[in-house]
């Protein structure tokens, strides 16, 4: 078999399987072998690496990994695409496929056991409809990673990587940029997938940091905090923060805690940095004690 990336062969191994697209699975193919190689070597993949790719589809980017990479395991929810990848992907004895959904997958015992606990790369073109809770199921239950290279909606990358004062800024740009680093490595157009999506889309890589560049007392209400200061974005923070369920502190504690940090009571959470926001959590977390 040729390898996959171009139109031509994709098509003809969806025609051999009579493969019908799962719109509920958020897929669109990648056809285009620039972006392929973009996303791998922007992943800076290498021999000592363990990938861990979400969603592979019919195997085309499981091709370009397998090749770099010393271990790919990939993680696809679609039954239907198992004798494909059986097909597509023989040629490699490094790939490992698991038919399941991501977010059930214990990714921690995997990485223990196929990567003896040591961090690993995720590169993915991802299914749109989850794309936050896989980014931040990964940060959020401390596997050891290295980065996260992924295609995703572009105005979700841009939220990802923008900073406070803006329109796209938002509890994913704090959360995100917490936990790691993001730049956006290429914008890829519909034309580059089968069947074209209907929104642009970008790629981005995440290096996680090591250690992240706010130190907090409590992460838990750092993220409580900046979840419900975005919730109701039109709101003063003293506001969103005082309706929250997730938290229970009076206005005039809030007010107080603003002071401290010199800022007005009418300040909207929209242009609070990520630093000004742990010194909040920093403050109100002493409050509590
Ligand atoms: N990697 C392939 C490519 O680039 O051509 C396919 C990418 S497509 C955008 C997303 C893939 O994720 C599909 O194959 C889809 O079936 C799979 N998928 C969707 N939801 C998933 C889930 N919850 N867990 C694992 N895979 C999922």
């Amino acid at each position: 078999m040729e390898k996959l990336g171009n139109p031509q062969e994709t098509i003809a191994v969806l025609q051999k399987y009579k493969f019908n697209f799962q719109k509920k699975f958020g897929q669109n193919f990648l056809i285009d072998t620039h972006v392929l190689d973009k996303i791998v070597t922007s992943a800076q993949v290498n021999q000592e690496d363990c990938v861990l790719e979400i969603g592979p589809g019919i195997g085309t980017m499981t091709q370009y990994l397998a090749e770099r990479a010393g271990k790919v395991i990939a993680v696809e929810i679609d039954k239907a695409l198992m004798p494909i990848l059986k097909d597509t992907l023989q040629p490699y004895d490094n790939v490992r496929i698991i038919n399941n959904d991501i977010l059930k997958v214990d990714i921690q015992s995997l990485v223990e056991e196929e990567n003896q606990g040591k961090p690993i790369k995720v590169v993915a073109n991802l299914p749109y409809y989850i794309t936050t809770p896989i980014i931040m199921g990964l940060f959020e239950s401390h596997v050891p990673i290295y980065s996260i290279t992924v295609m995703v909606q572009k105005e979700v990358a841009d939220r990802m990587q923008v900073g406070p004062g803006t329109k796209d800024y938002g509890a994913l740009s704090l959360a995100v940029q917490y936990y790691a680093k993001p730049e956006i490595v290429a914008n890829v157009p519909p034309n580059c997938f089968i069947p074209r999506p209907n929104v642009g889309s970008a790629v981005i890589r995440l290096t996680r940091h090591e250690i992240p560049p706010v130190k907090v007392a409590d992460e838990k209400l750092l993220f409580r905090l900046i979840r419900a200061s975005f919730n109701q974005r039109r709101k003063t923070l003293v506001n969103g923060l005082n309706n929250s369920s997730e938290l229970s502190f009076g206005k005039e504690e809030i007010v107080m805690a603003l002071e401290e940090m010199q800022l007005p009571a009418t300040i909207r959470g929209e242009v609070l940095t990520l630093e000004q926001f742990g010194l909040l959590s920093d403050i109100l977390s002493d409050r509590k004690k």
